[in-house]
């Protein structure tokens, strides 16, 4: 019998801070109160800011389940973020208690932190374990640069949003910056955004720049030696977001194709990343994916010099 479908979660994923990554998607495809010129996932299709129950509640709980119980290992960490941005998600906090009675997996939540600024945001996400805003300028000007938000969106909100959620939070708090050279990455900017992290004050800082082909061909990726430069100049330094090094585990699914798709789905990547995640060698992927390049399903981008697959547009 085929494998039931599972449209709200995918993974375990191999990801750059959280190891094996048991991904939930709480909004639809690209819904998102930013645009950002850096988005992996390309251009926003719904910029939205309301707070709804996107995705239904128990079924996402039914396929954590289902799908968990396929693993051979559990995840290092069931993640909150896909293809949209969580906090959208109005039952957040019922999700996550639903997750906790399912697994003992830490939660983690991946934001780009603009509603936090609402109190019952801030009181539904301190559910999860682990909370990793994203603060990628330090002024008005450069943040509707950047993120493109909503129009009811401010940079002065947002950063106060980051601010009392740290208040209110003692769990661990990693604050990502995501740096664009020509753009965020200049002096000025840093600086700025340097004195923000210090109203902030999160437990870690990381730095990451443009991996995988972005939304507009002018987010350009800072280059190594420059990020670390950057990054030895934060007090006390920030972490580079290293690549993947864990091994990885098997993953049960006789639907390799629709497997390979949905994670594509939610993100490029390359013919590596994909061995990892679906635990094969990468001479079988390769088959899977010169079928569905045949079929059109999927495409293949350059970025960084690398080879990135990806779903079309
Ligand atoms: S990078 Fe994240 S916050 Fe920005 S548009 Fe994409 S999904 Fe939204």
């Amino acid at each position: 019998m085929p494998p039931q479908v599972c449209p709200y979660v995918f993974g375990p994923v191999p990801s750059r801070r959280l190891g094996r990554s048991f991904g939930i998607d709480l909004a639809p495809y690209k819904t998102c109160s930013y645009d950002c010129v850096y988005c992996q996932l390309g251009r926003t299709t719904v910029k939205t800011v309301e707070r709804k129950e996107w995705v239904p509640l128990e079924e996402v709980l039914s396929q954590v389940k289902q799908r968990l119980s396929e693993l051979s290992e559990p995840p290092d960490y069931i993640t909150l973020s896909g293809s949209g941005e969580p906090t959208l998600f109005s039952r957040i906090d019922e999700l996550i208690d639903g997750v906790k009675s399912i697994t003992s997996t830490p939660t983690a939540i991946l934001t780009n932190g603009s509603l936090l600024w609402d109190q019952e945001v801030r009181k539904q996400v301190k559910k999860a374990d682990l909370i990793v805003p994203s603060l990628d300028a330090g002024s008005e000007e450069l943040f509707h640069c950047v993120n493109r938000p909503h129009p009811s969106l401010s940079f002065s909100q947002m950063v106060e949003g980051l601010i009392k959620l740290r208040e209110e939070y003692e769990k661990p708090y990693w604050l990502e910056v995501f740096l664009l050279a020509g753009h965020s990455a200049i002096e000025s900017e840093i600086e700025q955004i340097k004195k923000w992290i210090k109203a902030i004050r999160p437990d870690r800082v990381q730095l990451n720049t443009v991996v995988r082909p972005p939304a507009e061909e002018y987010a350009y990726t800072v280059p190594k030696n420059r990020l670390k430069k950057i990054a030895d100049s934060f007090d006390p330094p920030a972490e580079l977001i290293a690549d993947y090094q864990k091994k990885f585990v098997q993953f049960h699914s006789a639907d390799m194709e629709s497997h390979i798709l949905s994670i594509l789905h939610r993100r490029p990547c390359t013919l590596s990343d994909l061995s990892e995640s679906v635990n094969l060698h990468p001479n079988a992927v390769v088959k899977y994916l010169d079928h569905l390049l045949a079929d059109n399903q999927i495409l293949v981008k350059v970025s960084a010099g690398k080879s990135y697959y990806t779903k079309p547009s």
